[in-house]
């Protein structure tokens, strides 16, 4: 049963209320939400998950909003943000919290000639939510250099190792079973300025294709054997527009808010692309964006 979201009794964590979610998510729409907590630490994450799966209150958990479709009313469902746990530790070993920025992670690696996650090298993301996502790019993706996730879960924290966190092709366990993601043990390899500045490039490029403006990134997953891209653009559907929301002309996996699209637009032009691809080739194209409930 769901229990009804009083601010008053959540004042002493801390949040900000009626944000903007058009200015934090790259897909740039959606209306306010209602409150958005930011822990500032693990403690005050776990604290504050407690008291509201003590009262019921549903909460929904986002990273960098890369991947994220934001509703057009806005949300009551109280965000959590992981902004302010964004630590990282790179030495002997290697330790992320949930909320550290990609960028963040590559420039200490490189301080401390450690190999392994440049392929994370221009994607839009907070490690938590490229751990939950199993964020990838040119063949490599997180889970590969994965060791251990701490989580929050049912009350406890707890460290689920590599073979339990259930990772395949853009899917985790974390998915499935309401985890939050906060932080991770990381398999980095000693390395060389040249071996790293390699890599960099070889990641760079592949990306360099990719549309400008703003995006969630791939809209579909890949079916098996297929590329989502490809299905959409022999189906004829580059450059479709519905209101504000198009159909990228460079790489037909993304779209595009060109002009104010409204999320509705954005579910329009997805449905029709599932549609039309469905009637071609008999493929139903799966969402790999994720929607934040109303
Ligand atoms: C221009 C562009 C390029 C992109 N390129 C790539 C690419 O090459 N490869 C790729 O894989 N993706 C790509 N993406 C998509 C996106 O960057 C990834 O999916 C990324 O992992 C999302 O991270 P985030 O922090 O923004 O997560 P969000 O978008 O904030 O959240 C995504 C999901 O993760 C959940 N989540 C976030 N943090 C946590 C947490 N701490 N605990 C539990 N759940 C959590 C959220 O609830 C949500 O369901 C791209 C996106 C854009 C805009």
């Amino acid at each position: 049963m769901k229990g009804k979201f009083n601010l008053s009794a959540y004042e002493a964590f801390s949040h900000k209320t009626d944000v903007a979610m058009a200015s934090h998510s790259t897909i740039g729409c959606g209306g306010n939400a209602r409150t958005v907590f930011y822990p500032q630490s693990v403690a005050e994450t776990k604290a504050l998950l407690c008291k509201l799966e003590g009262d019921k209150i549903p909460y929904y958990v986002v990273g960098n909003m890369s991947n994220l479709l934001p509703p057009d009313d806005g949300t009551e469902i109280p965000l959590i943000c992981t902004a302010n746990l964004n630590g990282v530790t790179v030495g002997e070993g290697a330790f992320v919290y949930a909320g550290a920025k990609s960028g963040a992670l590559l420039s200490i690696c490189k301080r401390n000639q450690k190999s392994g996650a440049e392929f994370l090298n221009g994607i839009p993301c907070t490690l938590g939510g490229a751990l939950f996502m199993n964020a990838g790019a040119g063949g490599a993706y997180i889970d590969e250099i994965v060791e251990s996730v701490l989580v929050y879960r049912k009350g406890e924290t707890k460290l689920v190792p590599r073979k339990d966190c259930g990772y395949s092709y853009k899917h985790s366990v974390f998915m499935d079973d309401g985890s939050v993601i906060l932080g991770a043990a990381l398999r980095l390899t000693d390395s060389t300025d040249e071996e790293i500045a390699g890599r960099e490039s070889f990641f760079k490029a592949r990306r360099a294709h990719l549309p400008k403006g703003k995006s969630m990134g791939c809209v579909f997953k890949n079916p098996e054997g297929y590329s989502a891209g490809d299905l959409i653009e022999r189906s004829g559907l580059k450059g479709l527009r519905i209101g504000g929301a198009v159909v990228s002309g460079e790489h037909a996996n993304f779209i595009i808010n060109d002009k104010n699209a409204t999320a509705k637009d954005i579910k329009t032009l997805i449905t029709l692309i599932q549609n039309a691809v469905s009637a071609q080739y008999g493929i139903r194209l799966e969402e790999e964006i994720r929607y934040i409930p109303l």
